[in-house]
């Protein structure tokens, strides 16, 4: 009796689970004009975190993907050293792009949600990509770090990303290559 039962408890819990994460609610790509909704409606989970304004203004987007940058989601403070680290790698002949900037609270429970398996809604094998549960520095209403990469050689080259924490810290930035760890060597960050 109790072998079964408990097989079947697990089964029925393993199958709930999945389909918790299978039913998550995510539109479509929204559309490129900014602050476009979804009609979908996302319920929150309570587990991801408090929503932010990204989550306010890209509803119901696809957590996969970055929202569109826009230089103006950022701290100016922020954006005029993060210009001037970009004129340093340029000058030294590397093509610096920002892979994403202003995030999601719901992003970065789904980024969270990997290599943490029984995480809500997100959770599931794979390795960490994220040492924090909370968006704030991606996510606050003017963003206060980026992830950069190269444009033609993408995540490939470590030189690329080198240069990029010796030109960030020369601005005062805090680089997460410096990070104890788990390391995010595209992260770039001001620190209040
Ligand atoms: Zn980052």
């Amino acid at each position: 009796m109790f072998p079964l039962a408990l097989v079947a408890a697990v089964v029925a819990v393993f199958a709930l689970r999945r389909r918790a994460a299978n039913g998550t609610t995510v539109a479509p790509e929204a559309s490129a004009s900014a602050g476009s909704s979804s009609s979908d409606a996302v319920t929150w989970n309570p587990a991801w975190g408090t929503p932010n304004t990204w989550d306010a203004k890209y509803p119901g987007r696809d957590v996969t993907r970055p929202i569109p940058y826009d230089p103006a989601h950022l701290d100016p403070t922020f954006r005029t050293k993060l210009d001037a680290t970009f004129a340093v790698l340029r000058s030294q002949g590397w093509d610096p792009k920002v892979f994403e900037g202003a995030r999601s609270q719901q992003r970065q429970a789904w980024l969270w949600g990997e290599g943490r398996p029984d995480f809500p809604v997100y959770g599931r094998t794979g390795t960490y990509k994220t040492k924090t549960l909370d968006a704030s520095s991606h996510g606050s209403d003017g963003a206060r770090a980026t992830d950069v990469i190269s444009a033609s050689q993408a995540w490939k080259n470590m030189d690329f990303f080198y240069a990029l924490g010796a030109a960030a810290k020369a601005q005062g930035l805090t680089w997460g290559g410096d990070w104890p760890g788990i390391r995010d060597y595209t992260h770039v960050e001001l620190r209040r």
